[in-house]
């Protein structure tokens, strides 16, 4: 469990820690000199133990004391004063438990309620307050301090359930009130869950410095995953690969710290010197998801911010333990205004290694006033077409807490299917992880590609998972079905219009489908014609569609010439001769010819390859075959066109075309440099 300490200065913060773990965390020089916190102090804590040795003053026995926690409790002490607000901000990252530190001679000061306002926004979840230097007011002035702290209390979210914190009288000279704390606080450590060890692992850096022996260390709180010495590690925003050399968790060797533990961690790697990781920096595993310039976040304007936020407004975004500058717009076409969440996109001046639900505060820093917070919901969203109703439907799913339940609603959402990869990387889950989404439950059937997400309601919603252009594509079997009706509509329509064509090719159909409304992508078209193929309502005949009891008829003089040009095309192979040639060997002249291949082709009875030359589609079939054929012969799965002339011999010109309408048809994909065909 990670605590931090947070309330106005010289309120008995760091004298709070030191009572409760013996370490003096006011480890400057300055800090020495000035008697002020300024930077992040650390210390460690087993309270579990009974032992008031470690309390620093003197605590007698405390009656039951709970048994020990499994591993000591790591705090962080940060500065009260109003210009350290930044450091303190650092400090408070994924913490578990916050202890508040009121003077009861003081009571509420500006920096408690910023500092209270603070933690309410980034959701720490326990809030405990000690009420400091009981021993320096009478018995009214402590009812009236703890009467104060009520009244703030009472003032917070009720979302944040901290109108039902403790509140402890504490004395630091007579330790008074410190053993009901300490047993508060190692219970609420053993009540603690243990974390879910998920997602990619990720660290923020809150402090980096040189050890004698050991080098460049770095520690921070674990946000997400768990690290093993060895594991290859990046230092983000820049980038830098390094190796985890030696590890500590809460102030301990240890094997695998995991996500809610602070972790000390050892690099080994070239380019450390450059990329030597600071506070606000990350180290995450080399598969995390990229750093971000762009966030749509859900954020709360406070209500003490006075004004609303101006359109694009500059603030200070705190994440992590980074402070980047970030521009401030809505996405809801009004002001931000305190009050109800709102939906808001962020510019950075510089990336942050920002997922899904971390936690963020926004302050103004010229007037050093925190004027609003709240969580990411989306590092990834579109540059454009931001404040589209359909953009507002996604991040809607996007925002709902448990992963299966936002991939359901995104696939609802989505009749062009869910790039499953980009979704993982906005949740940071791992490959396993969205494995286990998309995996059928084991009482579906395994065979051919659905599986299914178990939503949380408890139904399963069927998910396919095609290979898209750019990975794995999820279809919701919802949209997959109406796809299918899509395109069966399309093909009835083709064949009542033209009854002596054999049906339509996929571009046709894709064309057909976009003048209808909605263009499927191209892994969308195909897994819906591979469906409905093998279902049998629809049959392939060369590169045409058609329904399986159609029957296209040809007139015989058609059926005649037909026969012909085959018996011209067929022998001549992969490279069959061009109209002009086919027009001499056939006696005819060249207009009334093309006039007929063309009809043909339009019919589906023959493909124009090139302008000038046309196929039998079986012919076409050998074209395709060959491309695979040279595809599964290299190691890639690709294959040039150097590749495809040597093997064919059919000529470096006519390579080229047949490439091209290869790629043309979607039978292969381009990529620039090679050809791949497509599944
Ligand atoms: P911080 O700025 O909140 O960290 O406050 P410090 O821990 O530095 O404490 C400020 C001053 O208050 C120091 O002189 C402490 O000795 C004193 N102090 C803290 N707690 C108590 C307490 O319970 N009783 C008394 N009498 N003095 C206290
Ligand atoms: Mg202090």
């Amino acid at each position: 469990m990670i605590v931090a300490t947070a309330g106005h200065v010289d309120h008995g913060k760091t004298t709070l820690v030191r009572a409760l773990t013996g370490i003096d965390t006011d480890r400057l020089a300055e800090e020495q000199r000035r008697g002020m916190t300024i930077d992040l102090g650390f210390a460690y804590a087993d309270l579990g133990d009974g032992d008031p040795a470690d309390s620093g003053i003197g605590v007698a026995g405390f009656g039951d004391s709970p048994p020990a926690p499994a591993q000591p409790l790591g705090f962080v002490d940060v500065p009260g004063h109003e210009r350290f607000v930044r450091n303190m901000l650092a400090g408070v990252v994924a913490i578990d438990l916050a202890l508040l530190v009121v003077a009861a001679d003081d009571g509420p000061m500006p920096q408690t309620r910023e500092h209270l306002a603070i933690l309410g926004l980034l959701g720490v979840p326990q809030l405990v307050v000690a009420l400091t230097k009981a021993d320096r007011v009478d018995g009214d002035r402590l009812q009236a301090a703890r009467r104060e702290v009520a009244a703030l209390l009472a003032d917070t979210p009720q979302a944040t359930a901290y109108r039902q914190a403790p509140v402890f009288a504490l004395a630091a000279p007579t330790g008074q009130g410190l053993p009901a704390l300490r047993q508060h606080l190692a219970q609420a450590a053993q009540r603690l869950a243990q974390r879910p060890v998920t997602g990619h692992f990720r660290l923020a850096v809150d402090r980096s410095f040189t050890r004698a022996g050991a080098g460049r260390v770095v520690t921070g709180a674990v946000l997400s995953g768990c690290v093993q010495v060895g594991d290859a590690v990046l230092v983000a925003p820049l980038g830098t690969p390094a190796r985890v050399r030696s590890l500590q968790a809460q102030h301990r060797s240890a094997d695998r710290p995991v996500a809610g533990q602070r972790c000390a961690l050892n690099r080994a790697g070239p380019g450390l010197k450059r990329g030597d990781p600071v506070r606000g920096d990350w180290v995450v595993a080399a598969a995390a998801p990229p750093p971000s310039d762009r966030l749509d976040v859900q954020l709360s304007v406070l209500t003490g911010a006075n004004r609303p936020l101006r359109p694009d407004s500059q603030l200070q975004l705190h994440l992590g333990a980074a402070a980047v500058t970030a521009r401030v717009s809505s996405l809801e076409g009004s002001a931000l205004v305190a009050g109800a969440p709102a939906w808001a996109r962020l510019l950075l001046d510089r990336p942050v290694l920002a997922v899904h639900g971390d936690p963020f505060i926004l302050r103004d820093a010229a007037a050093n006033r925190t004027v609003a917070g709240g969580r990411v919901v989306d590092p990834f969203g579109p540059a454009r077409g931001r404040s589209r109703p359909a953009r507002r439907l996604q991040l809607a799913a996007l925002a709902l807490p448990e992963p299966a339940a936002a991939l359901a609603a995104l696939l609802d959402e989505a009749p062009d299917g869910v790039d499953l990869r980009g979704f993982a990387q906005t949740r940071n889950l791992t490959d396993t992880e969205l494995d286990a989404l998309c995996r059928p439950p084991a009482s579906q059937a395994t065979t051919g590609p659905s599986a299914a997400v178990q939503a949380p309601a408890g139904q399963a919603l069927a998910v396919q998972v095609l290979a898209g252009a750019h990975g794995p594509l999820g279809l919701s079997a919802r949209h997959g079905q109406a796809w299918r009706e899509r395109v069966l509509a399309v093909v009835d329509r083709w064949h009542a219009e033209q009854p002596d064509s054999l049906g339509p090719d996929e571009p046709a159909l894709r064309t057909r489908l976009g003048a209808d409304g909605r263009m499927p992508a191209h892994a969308v078209l195909r897994a819906t014609l591979q469906a409905l193929l093998q279902d049998g309502r629809l049959v392939r005949d060369g590169l045409c569609h058609r329904r399986a009891g159609h029957r296209a008829t040809l007139a015989e003089t058609d059926q005649a010439w037909l026969a012909r040009v085959a018996a011209q095309l067929a022998p001549a192979g992969l490279r069959p001769p061009i109209v002009g040639e086919l027009a001499t060997a056939l006696g005819l002249d060249v207009p009334a010819l093309l006039a007929f291949l063309l009809r043909m082709a339009g019919q589906g009875r023959l493909v124009r390859v090139a302008p000038n030359r046309f196929y039998l589609p079986d012919t076409v079939a050998e074209l395709l075959a060959q491309a695979r054929a040279l595809a599964a012969e290299a190691g890639d799965g690709g294959y040039d066109a150097a590749g495809y002339r040597d093997r064919t011999g059919i000529g470096r010109n006519l390579t080229v075309q047949v490439l091209e309408f290869l790629d043309r048809a979607g039978l292969t994909r381009f990529d620039g440099a090679r050809h791949w065909p497509v599944d």
